[in-house]
């Protein structure tokens, strides 16, 4: 099998121009090319032209042939062949898995368990996606009823379950978990144009499916899911984890306990360090959601080609450096999409942003965000960034009056540093609405500062984005987690606690959905092998 990079066609191509395109980089005719298939489309928009840009699998008669034929052809290549090694064989244990936590992470992890027959049990402090959605969509229409345990945090499916959906990463993937991961995401209900897209996106309504799809297997394999369980405590003794404990006082004995509980669990992050489980801080940002009207990225990004239907909703994505030392840059870019309110404790507000398959609403918005470090807040709590996330959620109530209601400027008087009164032809999309004021009275002024700067920078590449009328609406404070728990490299054990397995966003070790999921994957993989072992032994 062939490999052909990088061959650019036009937005209105034919399938025959795509085939005759693959003939002519080849350099054969048709007699010897069996089959074609296509493995990525990307969208390559640089430089004021748009074309596709293919990735396409030749399958044909001589390789050898055709290969000394074109020598060197850079973009022609044997492929690869991709494939990820599932964990094989049964295991049987007595000591069943524990899994703190349904997002793609416990979720993945216990798939991967229950199809080795571990028979995992899954532990989900919020409730089942259906009626996690009804509470979620409750609150953002009403403005009141907001649930601590049931929210766009908290629930099955985790943190990613009312997003864009966007299933791209930049981890490494030397071992292919990722097409795995989205071929099993097709299986359980996601588009197929996933497996193609060079940055692929299910949205809400196609993610809730896929994420039920997956429970259900793990049920039918012998495994287990418990809703409205919040895990509370945990016993540790000579130093390993034995047990954890529910709010209702349940205690669950294990042989395993992993612990993908997402980068919001803040009472669980601190009754872990109750028990001295060893944490550290790291990096995150803090931002604000920035709305544009989507029709303006279009056709700054798109030019004569905006609002082509092969092309969709533009995405953008920016890096601006600042000569205040720091870096702006944009987080999670809905296009089509809606400000969303992401809070998981009562008198906050959060933002975040999310859409669905079609992309189709009025606005785009991505997070503004600009890097913290833990040298920028003070004290040595370990969970002193924390704090600081808090503290800015909670001004963010105030400074909106106390009702869940968002603060929100228009993007000119952000600039000005004064307050705005109400909005220009950009239309906030944040529900349960917004209340008019100064953004800049409550964020750092190094973030201030780093996004005043970047804005005139970002504006040189992406024409449109400083528009004055576009709206801010603050603040974005959970891109990542503030913390990390150290693990060992080998077995993915937390460092000094044995059979306790820190995995996914919350740990440290992730930063969206597929980056999650593979490592709940890899966790998974670790564990069985080390159950592999311990069975030896016993024998
Ligand atoms: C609105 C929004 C939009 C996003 N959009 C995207 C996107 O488009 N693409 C992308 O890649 N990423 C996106 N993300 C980020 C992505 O969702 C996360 O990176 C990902 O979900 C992390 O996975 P996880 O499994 O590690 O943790 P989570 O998904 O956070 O899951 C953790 C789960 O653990 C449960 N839990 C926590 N503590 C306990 C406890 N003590 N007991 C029992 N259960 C517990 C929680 O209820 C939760 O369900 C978005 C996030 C949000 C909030």
């Amino acid at each position: 099998m062939l490999q052909l990079s990088q061959v650019l066609l036009p937005v209105d191509h034919t399938d025959a121009s795509l085939h005759l395109a693959a003939l002519e980089l080849l350099r054969t005719s048709e007699n010897d090319l069996r089959s074609l298939t296509i493995k990525q489309r990307a969208i390559d928009a640089r430089r004021g032209h748009v074309h596709f840009s293919y990735t396409l699998l030749a399958d044909v008669t001589d390789e050898t042939r055709i290969l000394q034929k074109i020598a060197p052809a850079a973009r022609v290549q044997v492929a690869v062949p991709e494939g990820y090694h599932t964990p094989q064989g049964r295991h049987e244990v007595s000591e069943r898995p524990v899994i703190v936590g349904s997002g793609p992470c416990g979720l993945f992890c216990g798939l991967l368990l229950a199809r080795a027959g571990m028979k995992p049990l899954l532990l989900e402090r919020g409730k089942a996606a259906g009626e996690r959605a009804r509470d979620v969509t409750g609150f953002w229409n009403r403005g009141w009823g907001f649930n601590a345990e049931s929210n766009v945090q908290y629930g099955e499916g985790g943190a990613g379950t009312f997003s864009d959906g966007k299933l791209y990463t930049q981890i490494r993937d030397r071992e292919h978990r990722i097409p795995w991961l989205l071929k099993e995401m097709v299986k359980a209900g996601a588009p197929e144009d996933i497996l193609i897209k060079a940055r692929p996106h299910i949205g809400t309504d196609r993610l809730i499916k896929v994420v039920r799809h997956v429970r259900e297997e793990i049920i039918s394999l012998g495994g287990e899911v418990r809703f409205g369980a919040r895990v509370n405590d945990v016993v540790i003794e000579g130093s390993a984890m034995r047990a954890v404990v529910l709010a209702d006082g349940t205690v669950i004995e294990g042989g395993y306990f992993i612990f993908g509980i997402g980068h919001s669990s803040r009472d669980t992050f601190a009754m872990l360090k109750r028990h001295g489980v060893p944490m550290e801080r790291k990096p995150f940002s803090i931002g604000a959601r920035i709305e544009h009207p989507q029709e303006l990225i279009d056709s700054s990004l798109y030019g004569r080609w905006a609002g082509h239907e092969r092309l969709g909703s533009a995405p953008y994505k920016f890096v601006a450096h600042t000569s205040t030392g720091r870096t702006a840059y944009s987080f999670c870019m809905c296009p089509g999409g809606l400000v969303v309110a992401a809070n998981s404790e009562p008198g906050t507000v959060v933002t975040n942003g999310m859409s669905s398959y079609a992309r189709a609403e009025s606005n785009a918005n991505a997070g503004f965000m600009v890097d913290v470090s833990p040298e920028d807040y003070p004290g040595d709590d370990v969970l002193a960034g924390v704090e600081l996330q808090r503290s800015i959620e909670m001004a963010a109530f105030d400074l909106a009056g106390g009702t869940y209601k968002a603060p929100a400027q228009l993007l000119g008087d952000f600039m000005a540093r004064r307050a705005s009164n109400g909005p220009g032809k950009v239309k906030p999309s944040y529900k349960p609405g917004v209340v008019w004021t100064d953004l800049t009275t409550v964020l750092p002024e190094y973030i201030v500062e780093t996004l005043i700067q970047a804005v005139p920078r970002i504006d040189k590449s992406l024409r449109g984005f400083a528009l004055e009328e576009a709206v801010l609406t603050g603040f974005e404070t959970r891109s990542s987690c503030p913390i990390r728990i150290p693990r060992d490299p080998e077995t993915l054990e937390c460092k000094g606690v044995r059979h306790f397995y820190p995995a996914g966003e919350g740990a440290g070790y992730a930063g969206g959905i597929i980056s999650a999921a593979a490592d709940g994957m890899r966790v998974a993989e670790a564990l069985l092998g080390q159950a592999q072992k311990k069975s030896a032994m016993s024998r």
